[in-house]
């Protein structure tokens, strides 16, 4: 990859139930590909912390990480992060597992509504499509008000379902209005907004968000950025950062952020 400053802040390792490789050889992937920075960010499910062992999972997770940052000093840069899924579920769980170490870096995601099964276990049809998205714009917005994380994890994560493996058509004009109070709030709250490029690795074909959300976020005055592959095993780390890049640019940008003791450092849009 050419570009210098070319930074992934979304990476699973297997301490992740769903990611197969371990820091030491994603690190080894990333300095071979000639990555800037990369950001660990493995899953703790706050409505299961106890019963999925993510207690004990994300501890491994830090520990892994901070043992990458040392062999690989001076080749890249390595952050330990968290990707901290629905934290208004259980309070208790996400001040617990935030509290466990000192993060560079925490995502805030939902993958599933209160309740509910993950997004990726529903069946869809378009009745009934209004009302869930409106329930997770709902519970996004309840996140951001709760605040304790520094960027939000591929919003219009349903899409990937919805739209990709089920074809059903979501009109985003419908939801323009739920997507600019979400933006206007990162904004309020100063936590940055993900792009995550996981879904142009699957039937979706676009980021999380897509475009033009991107730009309306650029609109509404957003500066603060991320980026991440949403990699679950060694081969995908780096995947579509140069993309997202692009999009950036194409949507003004001059800055993204890499998070480290959980403060912005803003690198250039090239
Ligand atoms: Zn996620
Ligand atoms: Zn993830």
């Amino acid at each position: 990859m050419s570009l210098q400053y070319l930074s992934d802040c979304h990476i699973h390792t297997d301490c992740s139930a769903d990611g197969t490789d371990s820091a030491m050889m994603i690190c080894e992937s990333a300095a071979r590909l000639g990555l800037y920075s990369v950001t660990f960010t493995d899953h703790c499910e706050c409505n299961l912390y106890r019963a999925g062992g993510f207690d004990r999972s994300i501890r491994q997770s830090c520990y892994e990480s901070r043992k990458a940052a040392a062999a690989f000093q001076g080749r890249l840069r390595v952050f330990s992060g968290i990707e901290l899924g629905q934290p208004t579920q259980d309070l208790t769980a996400a001040e617990d597992a935030l509290g466990c170490f000192q993060y560079d870096f925490v995502l805030g995601s939902l993958h599933n509504l209160r309740n509910q099964k993950d997004f990726f276990e529903l069946n869809y049809s378009a009745a009934g499509l209004d009302d869930l998205l409106n329930r997770y714009f709902d519970e996004i917005l309840e996140m951001i008000e709760w605040g304790n994380f520094d960027s939000l994890a591929h919003l219009t994560y349903p899409l990937r379902y919805i739209v990709g493996e089920y074809g059903l058509t979501v009109q985003s004009s419908q939801y323009k209005n739920r997507i600019d109070e979400v933006l206007r709030s990162l904004i309020a709250n100063k936590i940055a907004l993900e792009v995550n490029t996981s879904g142009l690795r699957q039937k979706l074909g676009v980021p999380m968000p897509d475009y033009p959300v991107i730009q309306r976020y650029r609109e509404l005055g957003g500066t603060l950025i991320t980026l991440g592959s949403d990699a679950h095993r060694w081969a995908d780390v780096g995947a579509g950062i140069e993309y997202g890049l692009k999009l950036l640019r194409e949507a003004g940008f001059h800055h993204f952020a890499v998070y480290s003791g959980r403060q912005p450092h803003f690198l250039p849009v090239e």
